[in-house]
C-alpha cells in the first residue's frame, strides 16, 4: 500500500548513539541536554530566535495562547481563524474556552483572506490564528498590519510550514508568536511534538514557566502552568532527523517535480505565494467536484494508492465548530486530494493511475 505519508526514519546506529548518551546521564526530561542541543540547532537551521521545544504541536499552540493573553480570561473571548485547516486549530482554542470565528480562505492560496479578517473583528475579538496552509505563506504582511492597528495577537499555526523562508528570511518571524507541529507525520518531526517561536523573549520565558507547571524556582509558583515539556527521547529522534533533513528534502523535491511533469498541464494546484518557499511537505490537487474525487480515490485505491482528503470537512461544517459561513473553503474542500509525498514515494505509479482515470 502507499500511504498518503510516511515517517521519516533516520539511521538507526546514529540514533543508538544518542540513546547511549541518555543512558549513561540517566537524565530523561525536564530540559535535558539533548532538548538544549536541539533548541540551537533548530534555531540555527530554522534562523529564528526564541525557540521553545514543546511536547506536540497543539499543546504548542495552547502554550503560545496563553503566554500571549489570549486564553485564561475571565471574559467572552474570540479569535479569528481559517476553517481550512487540521481540527487541531480550531480545537485548542475552543478547548480553553475560546470561540473560534471562520473567516473565509482565498479561493487560490487557500490561506486567510486578510480582507475578511477586518469585518469579522468585534469588542471581544483577542487574537486571528492563520495557518500557512500545506506550507504556502499567508499574506502576513497585510495579516500582521491589521491585528497591529486592532491591537490583536496573531499566532501562526506553522504546523506545515517548516524550512519555508518568506523574502529570503524565516516565515515563523511573522505573527507575536508561530508554532510548529513534530508529528511523526510532519516532514520534520521528534515522533511527536513541536515549538513555538516567539517574537519577544519576554513571551518565550513566560512560556518556558508555562511548560513546567509554572514553576520557577524550588518553591515558588508565578504561573498557572501545565505539562507540556519535550523529552531527551523525542529531541534524539529529533537531532537524528535533522542530521539527515537536506537529503530528506532533496528526496521530496523528486517526488514533487515528478508529479509536475506528470500532471502539471491537467491539474488546479494552489497558488504559491510569491517570495516564499515551498518544503514539499504535501501535495494536494484541486479536482472538478466531489464525485471527481470519489472516483479517482476508489481508482487510486484499486493500485494501492491510498491519497487523503485534507483538509474535508470544512470546519465550518461540522456541528462542532459551525454555523457554516465559508463557502470558498466548502468549495474547496469537497474538491482536494492530497497525493502521497515522502521521501521515495512512487510518483510515477501514482501519476500512472491517475493517467487512467484522466483518459
Ligand atoms: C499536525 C497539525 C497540528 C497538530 O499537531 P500535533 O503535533 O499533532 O498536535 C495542528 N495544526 C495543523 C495545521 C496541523 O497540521
Amino acid at each position: 500500500m502507499i500511504p498518503v505519508t510516511k515517517p521519516y526514519l533516520p539511521s538507526r546506529e546514529a540514533l543508538d548513539r544518542y540513546l547511549d548518551g541518555i543512558y549513561e546521564r540517566g537524565w530523561l526530561t525536564n530540559n535535558g541536554p539533548l532538548v538544549q542541543e536541539l533548541t540551537a540547532r533548530l534555531e540555527t537551521y530554522l534562523g529564528v530566535d526564541n525557540l521553545l521545544l514543546v511536547s506536540n504541536g497543539t499543546l504548542a499552540l495552547q502554550v503560545a495562547y496563553r503566554a500571549l493573553g489570549i486564553t485564561g480570561r475571565l471574559e467572552p473571548t474570540e479569535a479569528i481563524t481559517t476553517p481550512f485547516t487540521f481540527v487541531a486549530t480550531a480545537s485548542s482554542l475552543k478547548w480553553d474556552g475560546v470561540s473560534p470565528v471562520f473567516v473565509d480562505i482565498d479561493p487560490y492560496t487557500w490561506c486567510l483572506d486578510p480582507a475578511q479578517i477586518v469585518a469579522a473583528i468585534t469588542p471581544r475579538t483577542r487574537a486571528v490564528v492563520p495557518v500557512h496552509v500545506f506550507g504556502n505563506a499567508c499574506e502576513v504582511e497585510a495579516i500582521d498590519s491589521v491585528a497591529q492597528l486592532h491591537g490583536i495577537k496573531v499566532v501562526y499555526d506553522a504546523s506545515h510550514a517548516f524550512g519555508v523562508t518568506y523574502k529570503g528570511e524565516s516565515l515563523l518571524k511573522h505573527g507575536d508568536a508561530a508554532t510548529l507541529s513534530f508529528h511523526a507525520t510532519k516532514l520534520f518531526h521528534t515522533v511527536e511534538g513541536g515549538a513555538i517561536v516567539f517574537k519577544c523573549k519576554e513571551d518565550l520565558e513566560r512560556a518556558r514557566q508555562m511548560i513546567n507547571f509554572g514553576i520557577t524556582g524550588p518553591e515558588s509558583i508565578d504561573e498557572i502552568g501545565i505539562n507540556a515539556k519535550m523529552n531527551e527521547f523525542q529531541a534524539a529522534m529529533g537531532l537524528c532527523v535533522l542530521d539527515e533533513i537536506e537529503r530528506n528534502l532533496a528526496a521530496r523535491k523528486a517526488v514533487w517535480d515528478q508529479y509536475m511533469t506528470a500532471l502539471g498541464n491537467k491539474m488546479v494546484f494552489q497558488k504559491r505565494t510569491l517570495g516564499a518557499t515551498n518544503n514539499y511537505a504535501y501535495f494536494p490537487v484541486l479536482l472538478e467536484s466531489e464525485t471527481h474525487v470519489k472516483k479517482v480515490i476508489a481508482r487510486l485505491n484499486e493500485q494501492g494508492v491510498l491519497p487523503r482528503r485534507y483538509f474535508s470537512p470544512s470546519l465550518d461544517c461540522t456541528s462542532l465548530y459551525g454555523p457554516a459561513n465559508s463557502p470558498v473553503s466548502q468549495d474547496i474542500a469537497t474538491r482536494i486530494l492530497c497525493l502521497p509525498i515522502y521521501s521515495e514515494a512512487p510518483a510515477d505509479h501514482v501519476a500512472n493511475a491517475l493517467e487512467i482515470e484522466y483518459e
